[in-house]
């Protein structure tokens, strides 16, 4: 009987000195607030933009261009997630792919200011503790996005801008470019168009629908096997943008909304209407407040009130389930997502 017992004892003791080294301190954390219960899963949304894309303009090799800067996005992030990474890590790592592509209204492929410069802004958010971190209007950082997160790491604000970005960039080590970096032809003859149409005071369109190349910020939700998730967006902004206009995107709570408890979501449209409806937050208020699903809660802001407002756009969206939200009112909306065994890349609407 006494065998038996102690061999229990040994067992018990074991098993705690197993769980205690074989955890970091991270994971403890997670299976902690998540009832010892760890999301065996894990899942990673992009979007590339939302904007006028329609299948007879976009030419084969444009569309194929478009799906591999995607899937090549959705592997690096995915890889992060499957070696046991954090979901803020995926973020990253996705969106720093897209950044260095000049494919997406983002870090080297940014819009052009009415100036001609190329002002970028970004930001992310750890959906586990609610630390956030933005940048907006930098033009020296070669990925904003790694800027927005040592913000959030190594700094004790939430959003810095301009040159002290730029500066504190810098600081931090962090890679820069020269100006001309950022320089694509494509969105050069975008911002000459609309400076033309500007001269001879032709209307430029009032919404997103109607304007050029507004579409292409990048942004990225994903969940990791702790159960976290997390959200980030970064975008060169709107074309011919002045007065060191900001958009939502570096916005917490507008274009970029992260908890643990609702969902991770990242926007992309004409910013104005998505700080003016806090649309990042208001997903995660809508699932919290009125228990709604992140599919019911992404319809119901993009199709309904967004639209009633003429604030064109979509959004992505993922919730520790891994349901996942990737709703537009516009013609397009470059978008991807990846979980353990299931893939998806998609640019125009379902069926197109
Ligand atoms: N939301 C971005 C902005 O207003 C633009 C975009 O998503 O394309 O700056």
């Amino acid at each position: 009987m006494k065998q038996i017992q102690s061999f229990f004892l040994l067992l018990f003791g074991l098993s705690f000195l197993l769980s205690a080294c074989g955890e970091s301190e991270y994971e403890k954390d997670v299976v902690a607030e998540t009832d010892g219960q760890h999301t065996p899963q894990y899942a990673l949304v992009i979007h590339g933009g939302a904007g006028t894309i329609k299948p007879k303009k976009m030419d084969a090799q444009t569309r194929v261009a478009y799906e591999q800067a995607l899937e090549e996005a959705l592997d690096r992030g995915e890889a992060v997630l499957r070696e046991g990474g954090t979901a803020l890590d995926a973020v990253v790592a996705a969106i720093t792919s897209m950044e260095d592509s000049p494919l997406f209204n983002a870090g080297r492929g940014a819009v052009f200011t009415h100036e001609g410069h190329n002002e970028l802004d970004a930001s992310i958010m750890d959906g586990k503790t609610h630390a956030a971190g933005a940048v907006g209007g930098v033009r020296k950082v070669k990925n904003p996005i790694l800027a927005a997160r040592a913000v959030m790491e190594k700094s004790p604000h939430v959003l810095l801008t301009c040159a002290g970005a730029d500066r504190f960039a810098v600081e931090q080590g962090l890679d820069t470019v020269d100006p001309s970096y950022f320089y694509t032809e494509r969105r050069w003859k975008s911002l000459q168009r609309r400076l033309e149409k500007e001269r001879k005071a032709q209307p430029v369109g009032e919404t997103l629908e109607e304007q050029e190349h507004k579409f292409g910020t990048v942004g990225c939700v994903a969940l990791d096997q702790y159960g976290n998730l997390a959200a980030g967006t970064s975008t060169g902004g709107m074309t011919n943008k002045r007065w060191k206009r900001l958009g939502d995107s570096p916005i917490i709570g507008a274009g970029t909304y992260a908890d643990n408890a609702s969902c991770a979501v990242s926007c992309t449209g004409h910013g104005e209407f998505f700080i003016r409806e806090a649309v990042a937050h208001d997903m995660s208020a809508r699932m919290l407040y009125l228990g709604e699903t992140v599919q019911q809660a992404g319809d119901y802001i993009i199709h309904q009130k967004l639209k009633a407002l003429g604030g064109d756009g979509g959004l992505i969206a993922l919730d520790r389930q891994g349901n996942i939200a990737m709703p537009f009112n516009t013609s397009g909306m470059y978008r991807a997502y990846v979980k353990p065994d299931e893939r998806m890349v998609a640019i125009f609407k379902e069926g197109e």
